[in-house]
C-alpha cells in the first residue's frame, strides 16, 4: 500500500485499493479468506511469485499490519461459563465489546452504542455513536480466531444491525462465502425493520435470523424498545415466519425475562397466540441485573415454570443465561465501565434517570 496511513473501515476500500495494486478477483478472495481466518497471508504451499502480482506482493505485509490494527485489545474477560468479554479499540479510540462464546461461537458488535434504546440496556443508555464498518466487523471475527475456533457467529453485541444493514450485510457475505462460517451459523438479530424482512432474502448469503420481541403487547414493547420500528408483535411474526419459509431456519425468538414485566401469565398466553404452529424457537434469557439499571431478574425457578409451560402449550422454548454474566455479561456493560472511569465518575449516575412504565396487566389465571 502506498499510503501507510490508510485505514479500511469497510471491506469494499479494501477490495478497491487491492484492485488499484492489480489484484484479480481470486487474489481479493484469497486475502479476505486468509484475513477472515486469521491465517497469515504467506499461508498455502504455492510461492506469491506463482500467481500474485509484484505490486500487490510488496504491498502484503503492510496490508496485514493494517487489517490487525483495525481492533486493539483494551481488556479481556475470562468467565466461569466458557465465555470471555473483550472489550476492543477501533482505530479513532471508540470501543466494542465481543465476546468469545462457549461452543465455537462469537458474538460481535455491529454499531458503537445503539439508537433503538431499549431501556434495559446499557448500550442503548449512551444513544447512537457511530456504525461499526463491515471490516471492522469481519476483524472482530479475525481477533477472536486468534483465540479460540469460531464456527458461528451471532450479530448480538452493541447495536440494531438493521441500522447499520449495508455494513452488516457486506461482512455476512464475507463471512458466509471465505469465511468458513455456515450460512445457518450467521445469526442477525434485530428488533425487527422491515428494511431487513426486504434485503435478507435477497442477499448471496442468508443468515439465520433472530427477532427480539420481548413482549406480545405493542403498548409495552413500545415503552421497553421506545425507538425501535413501529411494527406490532404480530406483524413481525408475519414477516419473520415468511423469512423461515424462504430460508428453511427457524426463527430464534428472543425474549429478554423481566421480573414484572413480562414475565407474566398474559405474556405467556400472548406467546402462545403468536408463535403456534410457527417454524420458531423461543430463546428465554433472564435479565441479567446491572447496578445503574431499575430492573430485576426472575428467579431461575420462575423462568424455568415458563419455558416449561410454553413447551407444554406446543412452543418449542429454551431457557438460557447470557454469556459471561460473572463479568459484567450485560451488552454495554465493560464500555459503559471504562467510560466512566474516564471520566472520574463525574457525571450523574443512570440510576438517577427515572424510567416510566405501562404496567403488566393483572396476569390472566389459566
Ligand atoms: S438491546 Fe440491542 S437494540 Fe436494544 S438498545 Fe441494546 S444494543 Fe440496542
Amino acid at each position: 500500500m502506498s499510503n501507510s496511513g490508510m485505514t479500511f473501515q469497510q471491506i469494499s476500500q479494501i477490495r478497491n485499493q487491492l484492485r488499484c495494486l492489480g489484484a484479480r478477483p481470486a487474489h481479493e478472495q484469497r486475502i479476505l479468506r486468509l484475513w477472515s481466518q486469521a491465517k497469515p497471508q504467506n499461508s498455502g504451499s504455492r510461492p506469491l511469485e506463482s500467481f500474485m502480482p509484484l505490486a500487490l506482493r510488496q504491498a502484503l505485509p503492510l496490508l496485514s499490519e493494517n487489517l490487525s490494527s483495525l481492533l486493539r485489545l483494551q481488556s479481556s474477560h475470562p468467565a466461569e461459563d466458557g465465555s470471555v468479554r473483550w472489550l476492543l479499540s477501533l482505530q479513532d479510540g471508540q470501543t466494542v465489546e465481543t465476546v468469545g462464546l462457549p461452543r465455537d461461537g462469537v458474538c460481535v458488535s455491529s454499531q458503537v452504542g445503539c439508537a433503538v434504546g431499549c431501556v434495559f440496556c446499557m448500550t442503548g443508555k449512551e444513544g447512537l455513536i457511530r456504525q461499526v464498518g463491515s471490516a471492522e466487523i469481519v476483524a472482530q471475527v479475525a481477533f477472536a480466531r486468534l483465540h479460540r475456533p469460531v464456527k458461528k457467529v451471532v450479530f448480538m453485541g452493541m447495536g440494531e444491525p438493521a441500522h447499520n444493514l449495508d455494513n452488516v450485510l457486506e461482512a455476512i457475505e464475507v463471512l458466509g462465502t471465505v469465511g468458513n462460517i455456515g450460512h445457518k451459523s450467521l445469526v442477525f438479530s434485530t428488533v425487527g425493520d422491515a428494511r431487513v424482512f426486504e434485503r435478507l432474502p435477497l442477499g448471496l448469503v442468508k443468515p439465520a435470523l433472530a427477532l427480539s420481541l420481548h413482549s406480545t403487547r405493542a403498548d409495552l414493547r413500545a415503552e421497553l424498545l421506545p425507538r425501535a420500528p413501529k411494527m406490532s408483535p404480530e406483524e413481525l411474526v408475519e414477516a419473520a415466519e415468511i423469512y423461515a419459509q424462504q430460508t428453511g431456519y427457524p426463527i430464534q425468538y428472543q425474549w429478554t425475562l423481566i421480573q414484572g414485566v413480562n414475565d407474566t401469565e398474559e405474556e405467556i398466553e400472548g406467546i402462545v397466540r403468536l408463535l403456534k404452529g410457527k417454524y420458531a424457537l423461543m430463546n428465554m434469557i433472564p435479565y441479567n441485573a446491572v447496578d445503574d439499571l431499575p430492573f430485576k431478574r426472575p428467579s431461575w425457578e420462575r423462568a424455568a415454570e415458563i419455558a416449561r409451560s410454553l413447551h407444554m402449550r406446543g412452543i418449542l422454548t429454551k431457557l438460557r443465561n447470557s454469556a459471561g454474566q460473572d463479568v459484567e455479561g450485560g451488552c454495554g456493560q465493560l464500555r459503559a465501565r471504562q467510560i466512566k472511569a474516564e471520566a472520574g465518575e463525574s457525571q450523574h449516575s443512570m440510576s438517577e434517570t427515572p424510567i416510566h412504565f405501562v404496567k403488566a396487566k393483572p396476569a390472566t389465571v389459566l
